[in-house]
């Protein structure tokens, strides 16, 4: 084997560790979903970040979101497909650094189980109607749901009433 050869084999070897190691790391819904798009499609419409919270379950950096500091009444919606998630009623300040609700809208999410922590089984969540990745649900939110559902905020698109 060459020296150009062994280069490219080690390269490509690294990346199929790097797509191995994200697959694991990553709990993304398979649906079938109503709303479905190739993967450049998604890449031309979300950011480098955008795409890899909704696509590949990665976290923003906590205290990051514009959202956590938006107070005002609204919905806020998938950027992925436009449907209504969550409304600033249900929405609160969990302190966590990531916008919080306690409740999400009426049949706006789906949930699976998440076992990429080794230590930890939690509860993912995701558009119900695009698949896009959108945080996880906690069992230590305010009444009257005790839930608390930790969303990314570059998930959300926020519209004021
Ligand atoms: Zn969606």
């Amino acid at each position: 084997m060459n020296r150009r050869s062994f280069l490219g084999w080690t390269a490509s070897l690294g990346a199929a560790w790097a797509a191995l190691s994200r697959r694991a790391a990553a709990a993304i819904a398979e649906g079938p979903f109503e709303v479905t798009r190739t993967e450049a499609e998604w890449r031309a419409m979300l950011s480098d970040l955008q795409y890899a919270v909704m696509r590949e379950a990665a976290t923003e950096r906590a205290f990051t979101s514009p959202l956590n500091d938006e107070h005002r009444q609204g919905i806020f919606h998938c950027r992925g497909c436009d449907l209504a998630l969550y409304s600033s009623e249900t929405k609160y300040d969990s302190g966590t650094g990531w916008p919080s609700f306690y409740d999400a809208l009426p049949n706006a999410i789906g949930t699976m189980e998440d076992r990429s922590l080794f230590f930890q089984v939690r509860t993912e969540c995701h558009c119900r109607r695009c698949g896009s990745h959108l945080g996880h649900v906690f069992n230590d939110g305010p009444r009257p749901t005790g839930k608390r559902h930790c969303i990314n905020g570059v998930s959300l698109v926020f519209r004021p009433a």
